[in-house]
Order: C-alpha cells, then structure tokens, then sequence
C-alpha cells in the first residue's frame, strides 16, 4: 500500500493540510474531491515531493520517510537519492499536460527512464514504446507536444507517466484542460488502467467517473479529510452532498 500519515504543509501562515491521513492499497483506485482552495493538489504534490510536507510520514511500499523540520527549517532526513527513488516510485499526470515541448513524443517518455532510473536509451525506449501503444499515440511518437491535441497530449502525459513503472500513479484533474469533446478518450485509458489493476490516486471533478473507477473517495474539505469511504457512503455523505450534489 501507499500511505500517508498526518501530513502538514503550510505556505508561509498558510496551513493547506492539516494533518492528512490517507491510504491507498495496492491495485486499487482512490479519487479525492473537494471545492477549489481544499488543498487536493497540494496533498498529491506533497505524495510525490514536488513540494516537501512540513510534518508526517509517506509510506511508499517498502519505503517510509519521515518530515520533521530543525530549528532552520530545513527538512530533515531526506537526502538526494531517497528523493530519486520516490520519484521514481509515485509520478504524475497534470492537468495542463506539462510536456516538455522540445521533446517529441518518445523523447518525452524517454527522458524520465534514462536520467531517474538510468535506464539505456534503447531499453527506455522499449518501454516507451510500449507504453505508448497502451495508450494509442504509438504512431505518432516522431511528433512534438505543439503538434497534437489537447487529448492526444494528455495520453503522451500517462504513457511518460507509467513509463517509469511506478507504483502509485497520480492524476491531478486530467480532463480539467480538455476541449468536452476530448475528455472521454482520457477517461477511457484511465479505466482501462484501473481494470488492469493499477494504484492510482486521482484528483477529478467528473463525479461520475469517480464514482464508478473508485474504490475509495476522500473528500477533502480545508485541508482535512471530511469524509473518505466507498464511493456510496461518501456520496450519502450529508457533509459531502452539499458539495457533489448538482446545483438546482
Ligand atoms: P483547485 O480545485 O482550485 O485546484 P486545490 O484543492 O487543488 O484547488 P491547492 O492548489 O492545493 O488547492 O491550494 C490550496 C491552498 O494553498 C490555496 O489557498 C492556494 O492558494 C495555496 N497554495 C497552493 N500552492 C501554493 C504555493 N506554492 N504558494 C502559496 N500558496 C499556495
Ligand atoms: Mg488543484
């Protein structure tokens, strides 16, 4: 499973989560929901240190990392190649896409594999490949990001993701950026990712889908878990149906 455990980030006075407690077990799918400002992206950026939590404990596998700070405020106890190894461990989807733009499809999901893992060239690319066959864009892995559609980059954004095989695959509101008309080709390899059993922890504002891809919901309100349970008990939830409950 991947956990974690009171998790405590501020920015500047502000403190976005406080004290987040969450697990995701092995081969299973959690999607958190809550208003704009509740701190969703902050907490999977804490999941993947893009940005450092304050307090709290990540457990990724095998692996768990505590965060205290000392009197400087520095982080304590996370050196360079513990930061590499998560990285390689828990990566992300966006919801803008982020490739690199002077990179081409395959350099994009190259790129991770060789400078993370080390990987060679010729073995990323086999993986890369492949990835990218899982996810329909294979014929065009010679084309630059500015080439493709909002859609088609979103995929090269998964392929470039599960390329470093990971264990824990974050979303952060995928569709958000898409054009309505390209949301159900990204919806649909998310699926398919959960039905083949990926661990997958996914920030979305399609409650539909969340509903129906979710083992667990979390509902984070404020920067504190509301409500988490089945996607039905949270649903039912009354603090949480004000929020899902589509305007009248
Ligand atoms: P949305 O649904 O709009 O994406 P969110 O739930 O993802 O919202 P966060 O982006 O995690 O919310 O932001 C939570 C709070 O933290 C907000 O008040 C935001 O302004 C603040 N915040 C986020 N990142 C930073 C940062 N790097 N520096 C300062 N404040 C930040
Ligand atoms: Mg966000």
């Amino acid at each position: 499973a991947v956990a974690a455990h009171h998790l405590i980030k501020h920015f500047g006075d502000l403190e976005v989560l406080k004290g987040v407690s969450l697990e995701v077990d092995e081969g299973t799918v959690t999607s958190i929901i809550g208003s704009s400002g509740s701190g969703k992206s902050t907490l999977l950026r804490c999941m993947n240190l893009l940005e450092r939590p304050d307090r709290g404990e990540l457990a990724i596998a095998d692996e768990a990392i505590r965060f205290t700070r000392n009197p400087q405020g520095d982080i304590v106890g996370l050196d360079r190649r513990q930061l590499q190894r998560l990285r390689a461990k828990v990566t992300m989807v966006f919801q803008q896409f982020n490739l690199w733009p002077h990179l081409s499809v395959l350099g994009n999901v190259i790129e991770a594999p060789m400078r993370v893992k080390g990987l060679s060239r010729r073995r990323a690319t086999a993986i890369g490949e492949h990835y990218l066959e899982r996810v329909g864009m294979a014929d065009r892995r010679d084309a630059y990001p500015a080439f493709l559609s909002g859609g088609q980059q979103q995929r090269v954004a998964i392929a470039r993701a599960l390329a470093m095989e990971p264990r824990l695959l974050l979303f952060d509101e995928p569709t958000s950026a898409l054009d309505p008309e390209r949301v159900n080709e990204v919806l649909g390899v998310i699926r398919d990712l959960a039905d083949e059993g990926r661990t997958m922890l996914l920030v979305t504002h399609e409650m539909h889908f969340a509903r129906e891809v979710s083992d667990q919901l979390v509902y984070l309100d404020q920067g504190r878990i509301a409500a988490s349970g089945s996607p039905q008990d949270v649903f039912d939830d009354p603090r949480c149906r004000r929020f899902v409950a589509p305007a009248a």
